[in-house]
Order: structure tokens, then C-alpha cells, then sequence
């Protein structure tokens, strides 16, 4: 019985198996056809300083407008883009765009400084990422002070000389650079200090339970102590409460971004709304 009941469980497993390939070979498929026919876009969701309330940046997240599936999440295809290299190209539209707007934005006298691009260890390895960046910067017109990129624990320990080397490029010609998903990786403490970043974003895993998870907090005090002996400035992810927002102002972290503040929204949605209101906390329903 046992016997059988393993084997139906190992059909049953390479059934799921072949239809997770499928769907990974659609998807794929898709994402090439996407970035042929202009199918990708950015979403912004605005960085709120602490202490002013003012909106100071933002953080450009990419979505596929699917004509069938409509607006699909990066959850569902940033892990097939980076297993297949499609993150290579869809990196530079993502860089590209989003400086873009980031200089319209800046020319428009928005109440706004520098965008926030995420960036996938790949485009580490695999192109030349420096020479990528430069080039954007030169042919869009955007100060690289207006810029900075996101990077995760795991893009570093990929291959952390190849990183190492592109990070101090990057610093020398002024981009900032900031550690996402700060605490869900290895050895933060150690590259903390190598590594030439100006910020670290607090992972939303660790703001979720705040305030009343003894855990939490202790852990989030922590880092932002941490942090700040480093002289780097602390950005907390998911701010979705109230309490959460007094805690984390409370240990002095230097920018939130979360749902309580707006969603990843469309460009026109983030001047039409957020950036028009000129939004300050202690009025939480800003639009978005
Ligand atoms: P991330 O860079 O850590 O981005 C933060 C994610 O948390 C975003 O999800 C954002 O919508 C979500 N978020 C922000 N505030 C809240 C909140 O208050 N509550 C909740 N529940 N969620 C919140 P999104 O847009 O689905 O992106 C997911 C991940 O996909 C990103 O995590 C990033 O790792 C990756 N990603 C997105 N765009 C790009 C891109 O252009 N390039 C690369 N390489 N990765 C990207
Ligand atoms: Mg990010
Ligand atoms: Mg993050
Ligand atoms: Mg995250």
C-alpha cells in the first residue's frame, strides 16, 4: 500500500512538475513578445521622509500589462526572467524608463529627488552593468545623484568581487546604492562594512508585527542602530499602520514606504494624486 501510495505521489509530483514548466515556458515565451511589443510598465511608489513628511523619492516596480492576463505581478515572472537572462533586457527597459520619468519629474519641479531601481544579481554577472548605467544617465539627462539602486544580500554573495568592483564604480560616478530586503539575508554584518552603500531598506517581514512582537522590535531596533553607527540611512518597506509609522518614527528611521502612505501606482496616478496633494504624515488618507 505504501508502495503504491509512493508511487501515485511521484506521478502526482511530475505532473506538477511538467505543468510548472509549461507555465515557465509560457511565460517566457511571453515576456519576449512583451518586450518586443512594449508590454512592460512601472509602477512608483513614493518614499516618504521621516522627519519632514515629505515625498522624497520613489521606488519604480515593473508590471506586464498581458493582454489577456491583464496587469501581471513581478512574483510571477521576475524568477523566470532572471533564470532565463530575459532580466538582462528587461533591466535596462526598466532603467531606462525609469529615469526617464525621473527627469521629467525633476524638470516639472515635482516634490521629488531620486528613483529607486531594483536590480537582479544577473545583470551583475551577465552584462556590463556599469557601462549600462552611464550610458542611461548620459542619454536620459538624469543627474546619477537622482538615482539609486536597490540590490539584495543574495546579488552580493553571487559573486561578491564582480559586485564589489561594479558598486565602487557606481559610487564614483555618484549613483546612491542601497541594501533591499535588509536582515532576510547571510552575513549582513560583514558587507555591511565593504560594501559602498549609502542605505539599507528594512525587509517588510520584520515591520509586519510591529509593534506588538517583542521580536520585531528588538530586531528592528537593532538594525537601525546598526545602520546609523554605519552612517547609513534606514528605509523601512510594508509601513502599512499607524502604530507601525509611530514605532518606527519613534527609533528614528529616516524613510518609510508602504501602503499606508500609497500603493505602486502608474505615473500620472502618483502626479495626479500624491505629488499633487503634497502630502505630509499626519494625513494619512493621502490618495493612491
Ligand atoms: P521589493 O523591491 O522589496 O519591493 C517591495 C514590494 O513590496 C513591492 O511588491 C511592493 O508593491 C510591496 N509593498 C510595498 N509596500 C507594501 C505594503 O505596505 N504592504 C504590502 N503587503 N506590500 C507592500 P512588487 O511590486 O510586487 O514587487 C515584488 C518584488 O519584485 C520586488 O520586491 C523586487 O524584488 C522585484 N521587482 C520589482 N520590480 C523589479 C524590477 O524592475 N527589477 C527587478 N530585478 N526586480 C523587480
Ligand atoms: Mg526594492
Ligand atoms: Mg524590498
Ligand atoms: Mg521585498
Amino acid at each position: 500500500l505504501a508502495k503504491e501510495r509512493g508511487k501515485n505521489n511521484y506521478q502526482f509530483y511530475t505532473l506538477e512538475m511538467t505543468e510548472r514548466s509549461l507555465e515557465r515556458m509560457t511565460i517566457e515565451r511571453g515576456l519576449r513578445h512583451a518586450l518586443a511589443h512594449d508590454e512592460l510598465r512601472l509602477h512608483y511608489q513614493p518614499q516618504i521622509d521621516t522627519g519632514s513628511g515629505a515625498a522624497v523619492g520613489a521606488e519604480a516596480l515593473v508590471r506586464w500589462q498581458h493582454p489577456e492576463w491583464g496587469l501581471v505581478y513581478p512574483d510571477r515572472f521576475i524568477n523566470v526572467a532572471e533564470e532565463t537572462g530575459l532580466i538582462v533586457p528587461i533591466g535596462a527597459w526598466v532603467l531606462r524608463t525609469a529615469c526617464l520619468q525621473a527627469k521629467a519629474w525633476l524638470e516639472q519641479n515635482r516634490p521629488f529627488s531620486c528613483v529607486a531601481v531594483n536590480v537582479s544579481p544577473r545583470q551583475f554577472i551577465e552584462s556590463n552593468l556599469f557601462r549600462t548605467i552611464k550610458q542611461t544617465l548620459l542619454e536620459t539627462g538624469l543627474p546619477p545623484g537622482a538615482l539609486e539602486l536597490e540590490i539584495t544580500e543574495s546579488a552580493v554573495m553571487q559573486d561578491p568581487e564582480i559586485t564589489l568592483q561594479v558598486l565602487h564604480q557606481l559610487q564614483q560616478l555618484g549613483v546612491r546604492l542601497s541594501i533591499d530586503d535588509f536582515g532576510t539575508g547571510y552575513s549582513s554584518l560583514t558587507y555591511l562594512r565593504r560594501f559602498p552603500v549609502q542605505s539599507v531598506k528594512i525587509d517588510r517581514s520584520f515591520v509586519i508585527d510591529l509593534p506588538d512582537d517583542e521580536g520585531s522590535k528588538t530586531l528592528v531596533r537593532a538594525i537601525i542602530a546598526l545602520a546609523h553607527e554605519l552612517k547609513l540611512f534606514v528605509v523601512a518597506e510594508g509601513v502599512e499602520t499607524e502604530a507601525q509609522l509611530s514605532f518606527l518614527k519613534a527609533q528614528q528611521c529616516d524613510s518609510l514606504q508602504g501602503y499606508m502612505f500609497s500603493k505602486p501606482v502608474a505615473p500620472e496616478q502618483l502626479e495626479n494624486g500624491f505629488m499633487a496633494a503634497g502630502f505630509k504624515i499626519g494625513q494619512p488618507n493621502a490618495p493612491g
